[in-house]
């Protein structure tokens, strides 16, 4: 009977050692640089060509980063880094371009969904000039890099810790970022339409705030700016299932929207989106108010050209320490 007792506590004692050593396995993993487990191939439609573009996303090396690569290019560089100083142009959407002019469009919701997930190092093969554009929200991408699952690599990931505030402000917009002890994402907007109106959102960005508060969001537009675009031969994958369109105080789209604060949160999910070519994850505060894709990107470039206010760092460096 005692020796029954003793060996329930034995067998108690060798599962909590277990489940200890899970854990620790889980927090030192989170501290390692992650890729996918294997690669995992998709095709969507381009929001502005309209052209349907097959997409691979492949395991890539440690400090490689997220690289984009064009299958169609032969005859230039195929290859595009993201970074901030590779954008080229925001004006619908980000792009992102290499010295031979070779550009990738729309990369803000994969890189978001990047940034979310915790994937530091990425090889993106596509056939064509830009990311589809899929529901326009962040949940296809979510289910594609489900499905390749993630692996940690042997090596730390290092973080970009905001020391200093660095802000950049144009025609009463502007993006900042302050120091914090994790990644926070605050954005306001204010539309004149009842439709959106004035919305704020406030969270910590995780995996999990990520994939629950934001990644179902969709990118939206005016119907005048969509008619706009289509005339100008742009906007040619734009629809009602992959944008949410607003004709004065009306949602067009039959289903109506995913969340009354939908277009907010789809705004913080683009600046996690814009500041992820800063090429590592951010510990820091970033506010946004009535910013876009232009502002996000200067905010990047002036925190580049400000090496006093961030430093590269390994939180718990102890634990880290062990990966
Ligand atoms: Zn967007």
């Amino acid at each position: 009977m005692q020796r029954n007792v003793s060996g329930l506590m034995g067998g108690e004692g060798a599962r909590c050692a277990v489940m200890a050593a899970q854990n620790r396995r889980e927090e030192l993993s989170a501290y390692a640089q992650h890729t996918l487990a294997a690669p995992v191939s998709f095709r969507g439609v381009g929001l502005h060509t309209g052209q349907t573009i097959a997409v691979t996303l492949s395991p890539a090396a440690v400090n490689t980063g997220i690289r984009f690569i064009r299958t169609d290019v032969v005859d230039r560089d195929p290859v595009v880094r993201a970074h901030g100083e590779a954008v080229c142009q925001t004006r619908l959407g980000t792009v992102i371009g290499n010295v031979d002019g070779v550009t990738v469009s729309t990369i803000e919701h994969l890189m978001a969904c990047l940034c979310g997930l915790g994937v530091d190092n990425l090889t993106v093969e596509l056939d064509g000039p830009e990311v589809p554009i899929m529901d326009g929200s962040c949940e296809p991408f979510l289910a594609i890099l489900d499905r390749a699952g993630r692996r940690p690599q042997q090596a730390r990931r290092r973080y970009i810790e905001i020391l200093d505030r660095v802000e950049v402000v144009e025609d009463g917009k502007s993006a900042t970022l302050c120091p914090a002890d994790s990644f926070e994402v605050a954005f306001e907007i204010l539309f004149d339409t009842s439709a959106i109106g004035r919305q704020r959102v406030d969270l910590v960005v995780d995996e999990m705030s990520f994939r629950h508060d934001l990644a179902a969001s969709r990118t939206f537009g005016f119907l005048s700016e969509v008619e706009a675009l289509r005339a100008a031969g742009l906007a040619r994958g734009g629809s009602l299932d992959t944008v949410v369109v607003i004709e004065g105080d009306t949602i067009l789209n039959p289903g109506g929207l995913r969340r009354g604060d939908e277009f907010v949160r789809h705004k913080a999910l683009d600046a996690i989106g814009d500041l992820y070519l800063l090429g590592a994850p951010l510990l820091g505060r970033y506010e946004g108010l009535y910013a876009g894709h232009g502002l996000n990107n200067a905010l990047v470039r002036a925190l580049l050209e400000r090496p006093d206010a961030w430093r590269f760092s390994a939180p718990h460096e102890a634990l880290a320490q062990a990966v």
